[in-house]
């Protein structure tokens, strides 16, 4: 008989989890899943540690099962899927923590208040992530809960990096750059101590090439600046998020083209990025297999931006030792890995291509001035430790 601790990430649409049974103070992934769908045509798959499917269920077509559908359906699998083993906590994926929260907490009805406060920062993602603490609350009251979240690993950016150059005011009530994808940072610094001890101690870039993407420039483990501000819109060109535009555009399209907030918000959330310049897909793959010219622009866009970006960061870090890819695209796509290294030619990066071929984990030749590296990430890992870490305490 295990403990064991659940992982939750909930989203608009989708109900992500992940199972870990506690081996000591290890954690061991027992099945992970989802259910997709939720408001149009559900379907919940779980597979075990190996990728083998465990468990499948549709509800059918326009069925609206909602969150609290596959909350109940979700506790309901647990129950029959740990058997003997006992779930002691559940770890969330809350995206924001606000200025308050420099890392992860027990939940109770207070902090839930205060993170409720933070709607309006994250209004696309916050309240799912609520939403499913709120009915975990009802359903389990005595179960220990855990919000981890996106921002709280760049709490430890300086003053400066956090600022835009807007009225004072607006800064102290909460307009600054925040920066996500924390909890993968975290995970990555956490493991680069047993990879490179260079780059745990100096000055290093992690790059997170995923549907989302920003990149994060670390000193000593610790986040110094990152691509990501405000929300996770700014930064690199993503699957289909813009990343950085002139403000001046949105004022544009407000006035010339009579779009509203909404409108704007879809453009530059859902239609834009890989998608919006090629015209053709979201999907790196796709736009790798593609020979369709436009495909082959957002593709050097995205990599100019992400060389671009690099270089910013090693200046905010007065240096660079080492970069790290992670992610779908960033732990896959040797392409991409060989275009980025080669755009940071200047700083010092040369890449072993045959390394690179292998996905490393180390990519760049032995006397190359700043190393380059494949890892994983674990954001359900990173949550999982604090889960188990705070509820031991
Ligand atoms: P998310 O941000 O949703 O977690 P992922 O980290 O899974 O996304 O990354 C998804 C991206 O990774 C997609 O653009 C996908 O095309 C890309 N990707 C995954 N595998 C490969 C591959 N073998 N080659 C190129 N791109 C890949």
């Amino acid at each position: 008989m295990s403990d064991a601790i659940a992982v939750l990430n909930a989203g608009s649409s989708s109900l992500k989890f992940s199972l870990f049974l506690l081996r000591g103070r290890e954690l061991e992934l027992e099945s992970r899943g989802q259910v997709e769908g939720l408001y149009t045509n559900p379907r919940f798959t779980a597979k075990d540690a190996a990728g083998q499917l465990k468990e499948e269920k549709s509800w059918g077509q326009g069925v609206e099962l909602g969150h609290a559908g596959a909350i109940d359906h979700l506790v309901a699998f647990l129950r029959t899927s740990l058997q003997g083993d006992r779930l002691v906590g559940v770890g969330h994926r809350v995206v924001h923590g606000g200025l308050d929260f420099s890392g992860p907490v027990r939940i109770d009805g207070q902090v839930l208040h205060a993170l409720e406060q933070f709607v309006p920062l994250a209004p696309l993602h916050q309240p799912h992530n609520l939403s499913s603490i709120r009915l975990l609350l009802e359903r389990l009251p005595q179960l220990p809960q855990v919000a981890c979240f996106d921002t709280s690993f760049h709490r430890s950016n300086p003053e400066l990096a956090q600022m835009f150059a807007l009225p004072a005011k607006l800064h102290e009530a909460g307009v600054r750059r925040y920066g996500f994808h924390g909890l993968s940072y975290e995970y990555i610094a956490s493991v680069l101590p047993e990879v490179d001890a260079r780059a745990a101690s100096g000055r290093t870039v992690v790059l997170h090439l995923g549907n989302g993407a920003s990149m994060c420039a670390l000193q000593g483990g610790r986040s110094m600046a990152s691509t990501m501000g405000f929300t996770a819109v700014d930064g690199l060109p993503m699957g289909t998020r813009c990343g950085a535009i002139d403000p001046g555009v949105i004022l544009f399209l407000m006035d010339q083209r009579g779009m509203n907030a909404r409108d704007i918000e879809t453009m530059v959330y859902k239609q834009s990025g890989l998608l919006g310049v090629s015209g053709i897909s979201s999907d790196m793959r796709a736009l790798l297999a593609s020979d369709e010219p436009r495909a082959g622009t957002a593709i050097d866009l995205y990599v100019y931006r992400i060389g671009r970006e690099l270089g910013s960061l090693a200046a905010a870090l007065g240096g660079l030792d080492a970069i790290v890819f992670t992610a779908g695209i960033g732990e896959n796509a040797g392409a991409i890995r060989e275009r980025v290294c080669a755009a940071a030619q200047w700083l010092g990066v040369e890449l072993d291509a045959a390394a690179n071929t292998r996905s490393g984990p180390r990519i760049s030749t032995a006397g190359s001035r700043v190393s380059a590296w494949v890892l994983p990430t674990n954001e359900e890992l990173m949550i999982a430790r604090h889960a188990r870490d705070l509820i031991a305490a």
